[in-house]
């Protein structure tokens, strides 16, 4: 077991479903809101991500934000919504993700983490001893941070694939990168 290494890879948060937890036995689920859910120049949720939380929690799934941004961001984010949620969450400390799920009524078996980051929430729920699953990044910021924490991430994926090559690769990205992209470019046509 590796702290960065995910249990599941998903091309986009989407594509993960209520029927797939309960096979899991997954009852609660932790979301990282940037770059997994939207990108951060997008201060709201939109209509599919509002219809699979909705999916999620009408299956009976807990659903709850965990975020390491600030409160306005999350606040905003979660507002329309109402969900649970934790923001200067400090992953991958554990603290608030277990005090979160617990409130939930999860346990570290029955609690998944959804993030786009191996070092911050594939870590953080792999301390907390509970499921990963990791999507690419919708929009990457291009800083030197942050091209060097994916570089790191390369070399991970690179040995999780060699082992778990039936899993969806993130190296390939995001959908929703493709769609904001094409929106851009009809948008400047
Ligand atoms: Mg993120």
């Amino acid at each position: 077991m590796s702290l960065f290494t995910p249990h599941y890879t998903f091309r986009a948060y989407f594509h993960l479903t209520a029927d797939f937890l309960k096979e899991q036995g997954i009852n609660t689920l932790l979301l990282d809101i940037d770059n997994t859910l939207a990108p951060y120049e997008q201060p709201l949720p939109d209509e599919r991500l509002k219809a699979w939380l909705s999916s999620l929690c009408e299956a009976g799934i807990a659903v709850a934000f965990l975020s390491n941004n600030h409160s306005e961001r999350v606040e905003l984010f979660n507002g329309e919504l109402g969900l649970g949620c934790r923001y200067d969450a400090h992953k991958p400390l554990t603290g608030r993700a277990k005090a979160l799920f617990r409130s939930l009524g999860g346990t570290k078996k029955t609690t998944a983490f959804m993030g786009d980051q191996i070092f911050t929430d594939v870590c953080c729920a792999r301390l907390c001893g509970a499921r990963a699953f990791l999507v690419p990044p919708i929009w990457d910021r291009r800083d030197r941070g942050t091209r060097f924490k994916r570089r790191l991430e390369r070399g991970i994926l690179k040995r999780y694939y060699k082992k778990h090559p039936d899993q969806p690769d993130v190296r390939e990205g995001n959908p929703i990168t493709e769609e904001i992209r094409e929106q851009m470019e009809s948008e400047h046509t």
